[in-house]
Formats: structure tokens, sequence, C-alpha cells
């Protein structure tokens, strides 16, 4: 995508069990000594996707005198686990060895960048099993009805601005008392309170530990093991190259659970009407990963298959398709393929530019400029099809339209979205939270079903200043993903959301647009 439109975190978790829970094979081999935080780090880079603003890791380890300990920072992963200074990042995973470990890289929807925002969380506690930490991905649709109702007891008060602050107070709730609680009933009780996407890798002083996945399943989770090792990771490819063979996801309502070194799977909640991201296959997960077995490579592809069966223009010689890097290459490619042209790197992408995200939007223009290069040679008296993964704010879409056709000198500029138009925000943790920062609401008619009218595109590609546009329509989304449609969150391009709080945070953002308030809906 052009535009860094971010994702709120990415989760990992480890253990070394006390007894085999099947066969062993390749991942469990390179476990030393039964050390396995020290792998978290790594695994965390294969999550850099889902964010860059901090990262951290606890570990359990009973022969430490903090048998639970945090180390936490922000940056991206290398920064805060410090990679480039060998001597320094070895120090830490010496420090924070152990048998079990819970890890987390941090993009915020909502708080501040510093290291009180960083996860894991920590709760120190004379009793071992009310000391805790835990990591989360997702995002609280009903926070801020969770923090007022909290706020009008008599005697409380929260330090930050974040929906993890009400996570941690929700579990300590839940922990108090003189009986060790179980912890699927813990899970159980916080769902019937949360509204959103949850998804927790938590973890006691009495090395218990579970994962789990929301009951909506807004976003993956992924589990393996393998003899003694376990593995958890908000995306399968962290798992993968740790060598783990056998993965799979958690089901929505699903923990994996381990007590008394044991791993065991349960269901705390029913999952009647899961609605899993769509947006995970479009842009934010990782290529390499599967999501509920559909492979995100092959949903990209699919769509870019369909978007060469929609194609209308009239196609010659002096053609070729530019994928936007890099998330629109699989879908750019498979379009190419599809109808016969060439897919070539005329734009190519400094990686190096920095976390643009975190500008504001004057800047995001001078942010795609410094990222994107448009080359001549490629470029030049061509008609380019240029293939893009989505469109949000377009800021940046229009500024590398018009870097194509001045620097680049392209002849014309036919635009194609392997993704339906996103006319709503999202509430469960994708960083679109309001509907005036959003293209497409602009031009959207009365009646809009999904597909874009002719006009609604012709009015839209005048604005992006480009010769043509076309856009995935909704009703062929799940078809391209490979997924059952009605397992499928589609809120942001329906504007209808799978949870009551995700519905009523709508009606707010229509309200305040008309009143002109830019915050976040669920600050
Ligand atoms: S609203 Fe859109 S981005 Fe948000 S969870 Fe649903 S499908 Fe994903």
């Amino acid at each position: 995508m052009s535009e860094d439109i971010h994702h709120e975190c990415g989760v990992a978790a480890l253990y070394w069990l006390d007894k085999a829970y099947c066969r062993g094979g390749k991942a469990s081999k390179a476990v030393k000594k039964g050390n396995v935080a020290t792998l978290v780090p790594g695994m965390l880079l294969d999550l850099q996707n889902r964010g860059q603003l901090a990262a951290g890791l606890s570990s359990y380890n009973a022969s430490r005198v903090q048998i639970l300990d945090t180390f936490k920072d922000i940056g991206t992963v290398a920064e805060a686990f410090r990679m480039s200074r060998p001597d320094e990042h070895r120090g830490i995973l010496d420090e924070y060895a152990g048998q079990a470990a819970i890890g987390h890289t941090r993009y915020a929807t909502c708080g501040r960048d510093d290291t009180r925002y960083a996860q894991p969380f920590e709760r120190h506690h004379g009793r071992l099993w009310k000391w805790f930490c835990f990591a989360f991905n997702g995002n609280l649709a009903n926070y801020t009805k969770l923090r007022d109702r909290i706020l009008a007891k008599q005697n409380y008060h929260f330090t930050l601005n974040t929906d993890t602050e009400i996570i941690m107070h929700a579990l300590s709730y839940r922990l108090r008392g003189d009986r060790k609680a179980n912890l699927v009933g813990v899970m159980s009780s916080l769902c019937r309170d949360f509204d959103g996407a949850y998804n927790i890798a938590f973890m006691d002083a009495m090395g218990r530990m579970f994962v789990a996945r929301d009951p909506l399943g807004l976003r993956p989770m992924s589990v393996a093991v393998e003899g003694r090792f376990f593995g958890a990771s908000s995306e399968s490819v962290a798992l993968s190259k740790l060598g783990f063979e056998n993965i799979r996801s958690l089901k929505p309502g699903e923990m994996a659970l381990i007590e008394n070194g044991r791993l065991r799977f349960e269901r705390f909640a029913p999952s009647s009407a899961p609605a899993r991201c769509f947006f995970e296959w479009v842009y934010f997960s990782n290529v390499a990963s599967e999501i509920d077995g559909a492979s995100v490579y092959l949903a990209r592809a699919g769509s870019g298959k369909l978007l060469a069966d929609m194609e209308d223009q009239p196609l010659d010689e002096s053609c070729i398709v530019v994928p936007v890097p890099d998330t629109a290459k699989a879908a750019g490619d498979a379009f190419a393929f599809a109808l016969g042209m060439p897919s070539v790197e005329g734009l190519i992408r400094n990686r190096y530019v920095g976390r643009t995200f975190i500008q504001p939007d004057t800047t995001r223009k001078a942010s795609a400029s410094s990222k994107y290069m448009p080359l001549p040679a490629v470029l030049k008296g061509k008609r380019v099809f240029l293939v893009e993964d989505s469109i949000v704010r377009s800021t940046t879409l229009s500024s590398l339209a018009e870097e194509l056709r001045t620097r680049g000198q392209a002849r014309e500029i036919h635009v194609r979205v392997a993704c339906p138009p996103i006319i709503s925000p999202c509430f469960y943790g994708i960083d679109m939270s309001t509907l005036g920062e959003l293209f497409a609401p602009r031009y959207k008619e009365s009646g809009y079903n999904g597909t874009p009218s002719e006009k609604m595109l012709k009015q839209m590609a005048s604005a992006l200043k480009v010769d043509s546009l076309r856009y995935l329509p909704v009703k062929h989304l799940a078809a391209c993903l490979n997924v059952t449609e009605c397992t499928l969150c589609k809120g942001c391009v329906t504007g209808k959301y799978p949870s009551r709080a995700g519905n009523e945070l709508m009606k707010r953002a229509v309200q305040d647009l008309a009143e002109g308030k830019s915050k976040r809906t669920y600050e």
C-alpha cells in the first residue's frame, strides 16, 4: 500500500513443556536447554509488519528471583532489542532466558508512543498466581464504556489512555480472592464484558500460560506444538520460521492452556458467528502467512485475477502493470499474467524511509515522494495499470499518480484496487477510525451496494487525477480470499459491523463527521 495504514499489534508465545504433547520434530530440536525466551525477538521480527512503535517480552524462569520478568522498549524490534549491538543484545537474551515467554510488537490505535504503553504489561504480586503478564492484539470497541463503568465506582483511577489498561484491570479483578482462579473461567467471564477484537497471551508466576482468540476471531492467531515445544503467534509465518510444520489457527473462542507444564486446548466461549477481518488477507498480514488455512499470497493473487476478469480497457503493446510495492505485488502479478501484460518494477520503494505512518496528513504526501521512485526507463510513454491493494485516505496514491506522470512520464494511469472501497471506519484495531479521513465515503451514492457505479468511479478517478479506476466488488471478496462469506468481517466496506459496539460506534462516527469532530471514534 502506498500509504501506511497500520495494525495494532503482533503477539507471540513459546513454552518448553514439562511433558511432551506429541512427537518432536525440527522445531523442538533447535531449542537449547529448554530456553525458549531467546527465540522470541526473532519471532517478533516476523511480526514487525503489525507494529513498529515498541517491542518487548516477558519470560518465566522459576530459578530466578524475578520469576516473571519483562523487558520492553520503544522502537522497532531490532531497535528495542539492540540487535545492532551484539553484546547488548546477547545480554538481554541471557538476562531474560526462560522456559516460557510471551512477546509483543506494538502499533498504537490508541495511547501514546512511550514505554509505559509498550507490552507485555506485567503486574507484580506476592501471590504467585496473582503475579502475571499479558500481551494483547486487537481493540476493544466498547473500551470507553468499560472505562466509564469502572470509573463510576468509587476510588478507581487509570493512568494510561489505552484499552490494555482496562484488560489489566479486568484480569486482576478476576484473579482476586483466596482461591487460584480457573483460567478458562477467567476468559469466559472476560468475553461477557468485552466487545471487539482481543487475542491475549497470558502467563503467571506459577508458570501457567494461555493464548486465546476472541469469539469473533477478528484477528488471526496460530498455534503449533512439537514434542515439548509449544508456540503461538499472531501470524503463522513466525512459527514456520522456527521450523514448526503442523501449524493451525486457534478457533474463535478457543484457547491453548498450559498448567503444570502440560498443554491442552479448551473452548472458553461459543462462536456461532465468526467475523474474520478480511483486511488481514488483503493488506496487513505477512504474505507468507496462512490464516485459518487460507494462504495470504493466494488470496491476493485471487483478487488480481478477478480484477483481470473485470478489465474493460482496450489493451495494446504499450500497456504495463506496476504493482505498488510491496503488498500489491501478488495481486499485480496475477492481474498481469491473466491479461498477458508484463508486470514490471516501475516504482522502486526506499525501504529505509522510516515510520511514515506516524506523520500527520500534511506530510504523508511528502513522504510518498521520498518513499517511491518512479523509473522513466520503464514508464515513459506507457499506459500504466497501477495495481494497489486498497485505498484508505488516498493522499499518497494521488501523489504517487502525479509522480508517475511527471517524473516517470507515463502516458496513462489506470488504477486497479484489489479491495472494495473503504466506506466506513474500523473499530477493531486497524488504524482508520474516523469517517472524515476516508476517501471513498465522499463519493458514495445512496443505495450503494458494494459495487461502485460508473459515475462514482469517474468522480473518484478524477479526484485522484488518473485515467480510470476499478475496485474489487464486495460480492466477490470472499471467493477471492477462498473464505466462507458469512465468516468475514466486512464492516469497513459495508458499514455493517459484527458486534453491537461496532454498530453503535458507526452511528457516532456519522454524528462526529456532521459535527466536524476528527478524534478517533472510540476515544
Ligand atoms: S472493519 Fe474492516 S478492517 Fe476492521 S476488522 Fe472489520 S474488516 Fe477488518
